[in-house]
């Protein structure tokens, strides 16, 4: 009974919410050297990598142990697929999720009955902590994607969902929207900007949901700004991967991402694999617990963020992610070999500027930088000169070795990318 064993797994989250770090600690060891031991035993490019590198499955005990262990990255997976899978027969049909194909080829996950089982508890856990009814009526403005299935919670008619088409035009989204008046809404906060800025240009006036969940692309303070304006307080983050649903949440005080230990090991790296300090930008880096079709131990997930050691005052003793702050194949590489995280690059001017619909910073080659600008009906003179400014604070930021060219054009946003991106990099790695 799939929703009996969801309630199980919600209870143990509602539960192990408050427990202490050493507790909490503990409950991750066991499941770490289950999945060790399973994996060193059933997966043969574990089996292998582990030999290669003289580690012995009783080696890794604790989250600490998990350094000796090189890491995998999505390209090992694509290149070894079939050697990732689990050759142990399990009971239970494998279900297959594909990765966002944002960057590069989609990557086919398989996962087991019981980590789908887990996975809506752990939506459903969210969902609560963070203030949701479980009738609670939503849009969820999305591209379809095919062969999307009915989940378990709509079937019993929890969180009731209408999934709108982004790619349909802004003014039949907006007329759906208050047919419907959902109470809740989950969106990337890219299309969110896009909706409320049409709303007012347009001055249409909407019934507000009581909360709103912002999934699959990094928020940045004016954006979060802008819709908190717009919304009031209710705005809530999710960080979420396709290889292992919902990693962290933010909770009913904003103090940043509570990362759900009981899952998923959260590792936090520099460029050379090193844990860094608290507060400071790294790679992250997962171990799924729950997936024993195609254990995932160490997984690069490309994206970038950063912790903090503080203690949030919600009660939660999940540790916390203060920030994510990109991806890093997005990452800039100067003509010296600087790297530059996406995050730092100053796009304030561009972000804050009247008279666009879009823009996008490309970092085409290493000495060669193109601004996309998509205008709107509004830009002006006054636009143009800010528009240089933008150009100008970027020129002295990455110094003279690069050019920057500028591209305005009038065509219309594009919506094709769930995790649309505004900074990219081009540069090959
Ligand atoms: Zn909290």
């Amino acid at each position: 009974m799939a929703i009996i064993k969801t309630l199980y797994y919600l209870l143990k989250l509602k539960l192990h919410q408050r427990f202490n770090l050493e507790k909490l600690e503990k409950i991750q060891n066991e499941k770490l050297k289950n999945l060790i031991h399973y994996s060193y035993n059933n997966v043969p490019y574990y089996r292998k990598l582990f030999n290669d590198n003289n580690i012995s499955p009783r080696d890794i005990r604790t989250k600490n142990d998990l350094k000796k262990i090189p890491i995998t990255k999505k390209e090992d997976i694509q290149e070894n697929y079939e050697s990732i899978i689990s050759k142990k027969k399990l009971r239970k049909k494998h279900e297959i999720i594909f990765t966002s194909g944002s960057t590069g080829k989609p990557l086919k996950i398989l996962t087991t009955k019981k980590e789908i089982d887990y996975n809506n508890a752990l939506i459903l856990y969210v969902a609560l902590e963070q203030g949701r009814s479980l009738l609670d009526k939503t849009i969820r403005f999305h591209i379809p994607e095919p062969n999307t299935k009915k989940s378990l919670l709509s079937k019993f008619g929890i969180f009731k969902r209408y999934d709108l088409d982004i790619s349909d035009t802004l003014e039949d989204v907006v007329r759906e929207y208050i047919k419907i008046s959902p109470k809740h809404i989950a969106s990337s906060p890219s299309f969110l900007i896009e909706f409320i800025t049409y709303l007012q240009e347009n001055n249409i006036k909407i019934k507000k949901p009581r909360t709103i969940s912002l999934h699959g692309e990094v928020i940045t303070l004016i954006e979060r700004r802008k819709l908190t304006k717009f919304f009031g307080n209710k705005i809530f983050n999710i960080y979420g991967a396709a290889e292992v649903s919902r990693i962290a949440f933010e909770c009913e005080k904003h103090n940043g991402l509570h990362i759900i230990t009981d899952g998923c090991i959260v590792e936090f790296l520099d460029s050379e694999g090193n844990e860094i300090e608290s507060n400071k930008e790294g790679h992250i880096v997962i171990t799924n617990l729950y997936n024993y079709a195609m254990p995932l131990i160490r997984y690069d997930l490309g994206d970038l963020g950063i912790p903090i050691s503080k203690r949030c005052y919600c009660g939660r003793t999940w540790p916390l992610l203060k920030q994510l702050t990109g991806r890093k194949d997005d990452i800039f590489i100067l003509p010296n070999n600087r790297k530059i995280s996406p995050n730092r690059i100053p796009s304030w001017h561009l972000r804050s500027l009247n008279g666009i619909k879009q823009f996008e910073i490309i970092q085409e080659k290493k000495d060669k930088i193109l601004i996309n600008i998509i205008k709107s009906q509004k830009f002006n003179n006054k636009s143009k000169i800010k528009l240089e400014k933008a150009k100008k604070a970027l020129m002295s930021f990455f110094g003279p070795a690069l050019e920057i060219k500028i591209n305005i054009t009038s065509g219309v946003p594009k919506k094709t990318d769930y995790k649309k991106r505004s900074i990219i990099s081009k540069v090959k790695k």
